[in-house]
């Protein structure tokens, strides 16, 4: 058991969460395009109840605020390009100014959730039953950060299933959004290797291609990138499963609330940690052919 290193302070302070969350899903690990760590917050405050969330939107800060969080870690980043106003006017500084009125710092753990085992598409592969993972893009070396894994997981399910029922058993495992998941492929062809990237991606094509895979599951397919793949594919494999963005990078949340609160405990601190439930998939419903 790890010593507390501050054994006078029974409650961690917001800079002690930031470094809780570090250890976890190293800073070090995020992509050059990307904004992780801090976005609001008084290092100094105490900090005793945490909630986890994909968006920063405003349905989630309001279940901060409403539940008397202390700090929101939030997969997806507030603030990613230049900011030159944070004042009310904007939606973004409408969010920030409500969340430190209120006392509650922000964090967000974006691309260095992504990679490592434990991190997004890791857990979306546990959760659709995958064995004997690798990941799709293997890590760079970097030596400062044990087993960074990398993009994407490459996997097998125990047994061969139609491409229809593993469609199901996607949706079934994510949170349940209006535009459900979208499959392209015969449904009853049998799938069992598995190519998947928690979030958009289809940039990965040529990796899944090579990775051998029957089907990838990912997020945002566009058009021209989903349909050269289908061209290419002559319509066998990889057949492609597509699921809300969100729905796919939920899994993270419930986990990261749990290890959190273990990492936190570790040092000697208890910390309450929630993992919202808010949908904040942004489309609201479909309209699908009626097919009689
Ligand atoms: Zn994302």
């Amino acid at each position: 058991m790890s010593q507390n290193p501050r054994p006078d302070a029974e409650q961690p302070r917001f800079s002690d969460l930031v470094d809780l969350v570090d250890g976890l899903w190293p800073f070090s690990l995020t992509e050059d395009w990307d904004r992780t760590g801090p976005v609001a917050g008084r290092m100094q405050r105490p900090v005793s109840k945490v909630l986890v969330a994909v968006d920063p939107v405003a349905e989630v800060v309001d279940e901060a605020l409403e539940g008397g969080y202390d700090a929101l870690l939030t997969h997806h980043p507030l603030l990613l390009r230049g900011v030159s106003s944070v004042s009310d006017e904007g939606y973004k500084g409408e969010l920030l100014t409500r969340l430190i009125e209120g006392g509650c710092g922000l964090i967000a753990a974006h691309t260095n959730a992504d990679q490592p085992e434990g991190g997004v598409s890791d857990l979306l592969g546990q959760v659709l039953g995958l064995r004997d993972m690798e990941p799709l893009v293997p890590a760079k070396g970097n030596d400062d950060v044990e087993a960074p894994a990398g993009i994407g997981r490459v996997g097998t399910l125990e047994q061969p299933m139609a491409l229809a029922a593993f469609a199901r058993r996607v949706a079934g495992a994510l949170p349940s959004v209006a535009g459900g998941v979208r499959v392209a492929g015969d449904a009853q062809a049998e799938v069992r290797r598995v190519a998947l990237c928690g979030g958009a991606g289809d940039s990965l094509f040529d990796e899944v291609r090579a990775s051998g895979a029957d089907v990838f599951v990912t997020s945002d397919l566009r058009h021209h990138p989903a349909s050269e793949a289908r061209e290419e594919a002559r319509g066998g494999t990889p057949y492609l499963i597509d699921t809300a963005h969100f729905a796919s990078e939920w899994v993270w949340v419930p986990f990261a609330a749990e290890a959190l609160k273990r990492a936190a405990a570790e040092r000697g601190w208890e910390i309450e940690t929630t993992a919202s439930e808010a949908v904040t998939d942004p489309w609201d419903f479909v309209l699908v052919p009626d097919r009689r």
